[in-house]
């Protein structure tokens, strides 16, 4: 049985990666999203499990602890973690899997899963990406200082990754991910099995 393939997907706040990976899970219907814990509040709108599954520090801490968590990263602050159960269980059924999480936690994932597939989402410029935080309106000047600050952090990560997709427009943007879906599924190592079988028959 072929297992699926973990996607991490990164980018700086504001590069819009959560409209991209939401357009992503529409188009496709074998990948499956995660939903991360963590111990920042919830923004107007988001609903608890749904967006992420909000929790106390002590419950957070409590699922380190557990080994509920497949990697986990403090971001701007809070706290943010995989939670492990339900990755492995769509990876074992053969779901892809997308985790929008931090370049913390996409080396972390690495480390655990070798063969997850790591992209980068950069914005066409940093006054688009500084604009698009500011439009946002979701955060303070001091939240947005620190995230701009953050930002231009996890930039320096980018050479660890195996993709860098430009998010400019979000249809060409989506289609770069799928197509980075679609060519790591054809990657002989991952097709070792199939390819066996085909190597029998032509014996
Ligand atoms: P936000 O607070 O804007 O939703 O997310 C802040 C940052 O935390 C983003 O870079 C996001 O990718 C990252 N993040 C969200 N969930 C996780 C997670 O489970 N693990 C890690 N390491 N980072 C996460």
């Amino acid at each position: 049985m072929t297992t699926g393939i973990i996607l991490v997907v990164s980018a700086p706040s504001g590069a819009g990666k959560s409209t991209l990976c939401h357009a992503l899970l529409e188009r496709r219907p074998n990948l499956r999203g995660s939903i991360s814990c963590t111990t920042r509040p919830p923004r107007s709108g988001e609903v608890n499990g749904r967006d992420y599954v909000f929790l106390s520090e002590t419950d957070f801490l409590r699922k380190i602890n557990e080994g509920a968590l497949v990697e986990w990263a403090r971001v701007h602050d809070h706290l943010y973690g995989t939670p492990k159960d339900p990755l492995t269980e769509n990876l074992r059924k053969g779901f892809d899997v997308v985790l929008n999480i931090d370049p913390q936690g996409a080396l972390s994932v690495r480390k655990i899963f070798p063969e997850s597939v790591l992209v980068f989402i950069y914005p066409p410029s940093w006054g688009i990406l500084e604009n698009r935080l500011r439009h946002r309106g979701q955060d303070d000047e001091k939240t947005m200082a620190k995230r701009l600050t953050n930002a231009r952090k996890e930039m320096t990560y980018l050479r660890h990754y195996d993709y860098a997709v430009v998010n400019d427009r979000l249809d060409e943007a989506v289609d770069d991910l799928l197509a980075i879906l679609r060519a790591e599924h054809r990657r002989t190592g991952r097709l070792s099995n199939e390819l066996s079988e085909l190597e029998k028959k032509q014996k």
